[in-house]
């Protein structure tokens, strides 16, 4: 089985490191027929990682443009990927994915990726010490990312697992967890959208698996939601970074069916 896409991509207009026609020539380089880009949406509260108000602008005629000039080389999607505390709209995107990467505590927006240390003083500080608090709030709002954003694509189901590798801070069978994930799941399998099977952390030496974690994707699976592979890319030698293992992983489980976004949105 050959994969032929990426939907998670960033670029210097954002956190990413390179310029959009770099990750088109990457692309074509690896094969691929579909690169979607999705710029990290703006947020007012936190500015140091996603495009500023104007940056979206040139990063919307940047894709477009790269869209003419690649024509029949390369399907280029221009994506969104919307944090779930964004204030702004998504409109005239060819998709979006909807990912919570803060919790709202306390009028305090706890970034969950960015360190472990970030987390420990945020669950002294806001949780008395309750780990479990943290992780109830943070999938609360991922039980919400459908009816408040509409996206497309569930991004990183399981983000806040990020650090648990390296730093262990909480245990993935406490039953406040799966409780709190599982309500997540009961919110989100009906509506049906693609869950993305995300190896980010893996090309960033985080973990040696990709989101969600398997007992996660066993109920994706279960329910018959589709999967979307995507490697959240930063670093255009990344592009397809854990790809094969990930394909290895979804095809041990059983997934039949390889969601390809493109046949869901008018795209010539
Ligand atoms: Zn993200
Ligand atoms: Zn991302």
């Amino acid at each position: 089985m050959k994969l032929y896409a990426n939907y998670h991509t960033h670029t210097c207009f954002c956190d990413g490191q390179d310029t959009p026609q770099e990750l088109v020539e990457e692309a074509l380089k690896l094969g691929l027929k579909v690169l979607g880009f999705s710029g990290h949406g703006y947020t007012a509260f936190d500015e140091s990682y996603c495009m500023s108000q104007n940056g979206t602008k040139a990063y919307r005629e940047e894709i477009h443009s790269l869209q003419r000039q690649y024509a029949g080389r390369l399907t280029i999607l221009c994506g969104l990927e919307e944090d779930y505390q964004t204030q702004e709209k998504a409109e005239g995107y060819d998709y979006t994915i909807g990912s919570v990467h803060y919790v709202y505590k306390n009028h305090v927006y706890i970034p969950v990726d960015k360190d472990i240390e970030t987390l420990h003083k945020a669950v002294r500080d806001h949780y008395a010490g309750d780990v479990y608090g943290l992780i109830e709030d943070y999938y609360q709002s991922v039980a919400d990312l459908g009816r408040k954003l509409h996206p497309d694509i569930i991004g990183h189901f399981d983000l806040i697992t990020k650090f648990n590798q390296q730093s262990p801070w909480f245990d993935e069978t406490h039953p406040r967890y799966r409780k709190a994930a599982q309500k997540a799941l009961q919110a989100l399998l009906p509506l049906k959208l693609p869950f993305e099977l995300n190896t980010g952390a893996m090309a960033r030496g985080y973990r040696t698996e990709p989101y969600p974690a398997t007992w996660i994707l066993q109920q994706v699976l279960e329910a018959g939601v589709p999967i979307i592979f995507s490697s959240d890319c930063h670093d255009r030698t990344q592009l397809a970074f854990g790809f094969d293992q990930a394909v290895a992983l979804a095809e041990r489980m059983g997934f039949q069916l390889f969601h390809a976004l493109s046949d869901h949105l008018a795209i010539n």
